[in-house]
């Protein structure tokens, strides 16, 4: 681990520079996540490649089709690169990104990245029409979220390193292991930006203790959480 002193020495000799997120954009509403982001005071990335990768804080991976996706990362030779990518760096993995990410998917079985210690099936709630958005309770700061679950998986399993932080019908909706949140809805569709805000942390955290130089974008400062955003 990198001494305080050199950190701070890092940080006089860089300057403070905004944190930046990649949202991988294979497939699926990268662009909604993009915008979520960068209204939340990040700098945001879309990244094809895995060339791109290089020089992110944080990456994102998107709800979409897990299928279509993992066809996309096995063709560009991206699965093997993005799997160490997401094992040290802060990672949000929502609906189709959460199957990804996942260590076991079932219904039916699938490849997956395998970082998240959690089980989780496919399409668990239905089809396209069942999808639902639901105002639930949750751990973080300011009360129940609201949450959009299209065509969603659900997670059947946690390991004893994952966090829930919030529930359906008593299966994680959110979850947190170290660097990486996972979430089974989609928050970059609603005005409630505290699902970012929490990533974000996260990403500073794991920046500090990694003795890196960061500093947020000067509007985040201005955007409280729970602020409302375009949509
Ligand atoms: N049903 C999709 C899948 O299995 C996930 C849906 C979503 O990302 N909203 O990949």
């Amino acid at each position: 681990m990198a001494a305080a002193i050199d950190q701070t020495t890092q940080e006089n000799a860089e300057g403070p520079r905004p944190i930046t997120i990649g949202v991988l954009a294979l497939q699926g509403d990268y662009e909604a996540h993009a915008r979520a982001f960068a209204n939340a005071g990040a700098r945001t990335v879309l990244v094809r490649k895995p060339e791109e990768l290089k020089g992110l804080d944080g990456l994102v991976l998107p709800g979409g089709e897990s299928t279509t996706m993992l066809k996309f990362l096995e063709k560009r030779g991206f699965f093997d690169t993005l799997g160490e990518f997401i094992s040290e760096t802060p990672c949000f993995a929502t609906c189709a990104g959460c199957i990804l990410a996942a260590r076991e998917v079932l219904h039916p079985k699938q490849r997956s990245l395998g970082v998240l210690d959690a089980t989780v099936e496919r399409n668990a709630y239905g089809r396209q029409i069942d999808s639902a958005i639901l105002t639930l309770p949750t751990k973080l700061p300011g009360g129940p979220l609201e949450m959009v679950f299209i065509r969603a998986p659900r997670i059947t399993r946690v390991g004893p390193g994952v966090k829930v932080l919030a529930e359906r019908d008593g299966f994680p909706t959110l979850v947190r292991q170290g660097h990486l949140l996972a979430a089974t809805f989609h928050p970059e569709m609603t005005a409630d930006t505290r699902v970012q805000q929490l990533f974000l942390e996260m990403v500073r955290r794991h920046k500090k203790a990694s003795g890196q130089s960061e500093s947020v974008a000067a509007r985040e400062g201005t955007r409280g959480s729970g602020s409302k955003r375009e949509a």
